[in-house]
């Protein structure tokens, strides 16, 4: 790794500073992730680091593959049966519906 430099004033006076965010996915639970943000000491200025967005879509990609079976799951519990599934598998808008719909029903239920 090179000198980091600030990309205000161009100083060498920039330090990584860990921070852990946490990330969700509806269905798929939460992850937390490190990321590395660049504080500069001269000016107070900070940045994030480019990999953090690397980091943070890996991690979300993780979470969605549970969470997309667990919409499946749902959907077919609620009682959406195989055509109307086949139906928004043609249709995106539909499935994004169809989603829409049980989430709204999950948070009618969860109040
Ligand atoms: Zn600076």
């Amino acid at each position: 790794m090179g000198t980091i430099l600030c990309s205000y004033g161009g100083n060498e006076t920039v330090s990584a500073e860990e921070s852990e965010i946490r990330l969700s996915e509806p269905y798929g639970g939460t992850s937390t992730v490190l990321i590395k943000d660049k504080v500069c000491s001269h000016c107070g200025c900070v940045e994030d680091d480019v990999d953090d967005d690397l980091i943070v879509q890996k991690e979300l990609s993780v979470l969605k593959r549970p969470s997309t079976a667990k919409i499946l799951d749902a959907l077919i519990a609620t009682g959406h049966t195989d055509a109307s599934m086949e139906r928004a598998s043609k249709n995106e808008m539909t499935k994004a519906a169809l989603m829409n719909e049980i989430l709204i029903k999950e948070h009618v239920i969860q109040n």
